[in-house]
Formats: C-alpha cells, sequence, structure tokens
C-alpha cells in the first residue's frame, strides 16, 4: 500500500517537534529564563513523555531528523533555570 505524501510529513506534528522548533517554543514561554543557552541538554535527559533514555531521540521523521518531545526541553529548561536560581543564591552569601 502506498502512503500519500501529504501523511507523510504530518504524522510526526501531532507526535513532536524537530528540534529547534521545540526550543524556541520552550523558550519563548519562558521568559525568565536568565541566559541564552540551556546548561541542561534535553538529550541528557530522559524523556518525560515518552519515557525514551537519555542520549536518545524521541523519535526520527521520515527525512531522519530528530524529533525531541516539548516536555522534556521544558525539564531541561527547568532544570537549567534552578541551577541558574541555587547559583545565584550561593552569590548573594
Ligand atoms: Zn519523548
Amino acid at each position: 500500500m502506498w502512503l500519500h505524501d501529504d501523511c507523510s510529513d504530518a504524522w510526526w506534528q501531532d507526535f513532536g517537534v524537530s528540534m529547534e522548533q521545540s526550543a524556541l517554543m520552550a523558550l519563548s514561554r519562558m521568559p525568565k529564563l536568565r541566559s541564552e543557552v540551556l546548561a541542561v541538554s534535553p538529550l541528557s535527559l530522559a524523556c518525560p513523555f515518552c519515557k525514551v533514555g537519555p542520549r536518545l531521540d524521541c523519535a526520527n521523521t521520515a527525512g531522519g531528523f530528530a524529533v525531541v518531545h516539548v516536555a522534556r526541553i521544558k525539564k531541561a529548561a527547568t532544570l537549567d533555570s534552578l541551577n541558574a536560581s541555587r547559583a545565584a543564591r550561593k552569590r548573594d552569601r
């Protein structure tokens, strides 16, 4: 059976978004982020959404791009801001 071309791109858009897209989306919803970089890589964490382990991609698109769930990036961004606020508290002392 042939899959229609239009379908092959659509399946993963519901499932996840590309690393760049999801990073931008997660960061744009986090006005309190203190730096332009994430000190915690999403890929160093297990994905809370699909439970894939560290250093593994959540999925790959038909085009071979790695897909990472937004939940995973948010987790990394949360850890990153926790680290940043801990570091700030240390500096204040
Ligand atoms: Zn995932």
